[in-house]
């Protein structure tokens, strides 16, 4: 839970939706950091709406529900930085049958997490790439730009990287996306990247 913390509030219309009787709070991931900030302003969805958990960057979640857990599922945090209203915010690697995803949601920055290319590199990367044409560019707001979100992925050697939250600033329609991310992934780097650009709704088989 990072940025987009400011629509909590309509979980409570979306209790109201589903009937309180049916409604079970939901289980809501995110470090001591995050949840300082989350209490602050929701404090009061606590326990009726939000099942509050604690989780830390570089330690596997003890507490996945039981349906992952019986899948063998695995989820480890990684410390991403997004920013001052977006303190303790996280990235993902989730193991699953054998398969590596890792996940950063909308981030600015990232540590240098070696579980995240090893033992075994990713076969799927979802990384935040807001904003285009990074250094003649730099917007004051604290996101991935495309280029960097590149050098992760030559970094992190994924099989495969959808880029998301690109952003409508930019001005760039989904096609044009899609041609400025194949002529810098195609011959740009010391090997050619895999890079896609996603969409909603988007299904991706690994
Ligand atoms: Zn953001």
């Amino acid at each position: 839970m990072q940025s987009s913390l400011y629509y909590t509030d309509e979980l409570q219309a979306f209790r109201r939706t589903i009937g309180k009787e049916k409604f079970e709070p939901i289980p809501i991931y995110a470090t001591e950091e995050a949840w300082n900030e989350i209490s602050k302003r929701f404090g009061y969805l606590e326990g009726s709406i939000l099942d509050k958990r604690t989780i830390y960057p570089g330690i596997s979640i003890s507490d996945l529900p039981k349906e992952m857990r019986t899948k063998g599922i695995e989820i480890i945090p990684f410390k991403t930085y997004h920013g001052r209203t977006a303190r303790g915010s996280v990235g993902f690697i989730i193991m699953a049958e054998k398969k590596k995803i890792i996940y950063t949601s909308d981030l600015w920055d990232t540590v240098r997490d070696y579980r995240i290319y090893e033992p075994d590199k990713p076969n799927l990367l979802i990384m935040g790439a807001n904003w285009f044409k990074e250094p003649e560019v730099q917007p004051a707001n604290p996101h991935m730009s495309f280029e960097r979100a590149l050098k992760f992925t030559e970094e992190w050697n994924p099989t495969k990287t959808y880029l998301i939250h690109m952003s409508h600033e930019e001005g760039l329609t989904h096609e044009e996306w899609i041609d400025h991310v194949k002529e810098r992934a195609e011959g740009y780097f010391k090997r050619d990247i895999d890079a896609n650009v996603s969409y909603d709704g988007e299904v991706i088989s690994l």
